[in-house]
């Protein structure tokens, strides 16, 4: 309810905020996309070995005092440029037993994503500089990190555009945070199936 609360503040106070955001960081935009795309290309070995550690070590494991078991936690990458919302959603999915990890730009999402590949990238669609769509193609150019589309914009062509360049799933604010678990551990979950597993044999 918290959360569903600071996403509708946040949109009060811009009203329909992510286009007309989108439009004024345009040339900023084109020189960011250039940017990235030299740090992507310069770095595309270093990730698969980086995506390989993940695989081989499968997240972060922390022991359930209790009954000693080991659960998985979630490493989430939020990427969202409004404070309140990027806040709102912390408490709520670090209450729900995710470790999350946040940043405000595209840019900064990109280089961690590089350096230590989460389980899974929340991100937003506007965001300063480098556009979350923009960003999501640069990353499945070189990433199958899965990836959750949080937004405001709510149009069906732009939510085609968004899932067809490799969105996992796709979130209009304001939602609720349940929902957004929800959503996070069914796409966790396919992804955790996704490929036969080491020397699996796929049967035709
Ligand atoms: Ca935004």
């Amino acid at each position: 309810a918290e959360l569903r609360y600071h996403v509708q503040a946040a949109r009060g106070r811009r009203g329909r905020p992510e286009q007309p955001r989108a439009a004024a960081y345009d040339n900023a935009g084109t020189h960011a996309v250039r940017v990235a795309d030299g740090m992507l290309s310069a770095s595309k070995g270093r990730l698969k070995e980086s995506e390989a550690r993940r695989a081989a070590n499968s997240g972060s494991s922390t022991r359930n005092g209790e009954h000693g078991n080991f659960v998985s936690v979630a490493q989430l990458l939020l990427v969202e440029d409004d404070a309140a919302i990027r806040g709102a959603l912390i408490r709520a999915l670090t209450e729900r037993g995710h470790a999350v990890t946040s940043m405000p730009s595209a840019m900064d999402a990109l280089q961690h994503v590089l350096d230590s590949p989460p389980d899974l990238i929340l991100l937003d669609l506007g965001l300063p500089g480098l556009g979350g769509y923009e960003a999501l193609r640069m990353m499945r150019a070189v990433s199958s990190v899965p990836v959750v589309v949080v937004t405001a914009r709510d149009n069906e062509a732009e939510i085609i555009r968004v899932l067809d360049a490799g969105a996992d799933d796709y979130v209009i604010k304001p939602f609720g945070a349940g929902q957004i678990d929800a959503r996070i551990r069914a796409v966790l979950r396919r992804a955790a199936q996704g490929g036969p597993p080491d020397g699996g044999e796929l049967e035709v």
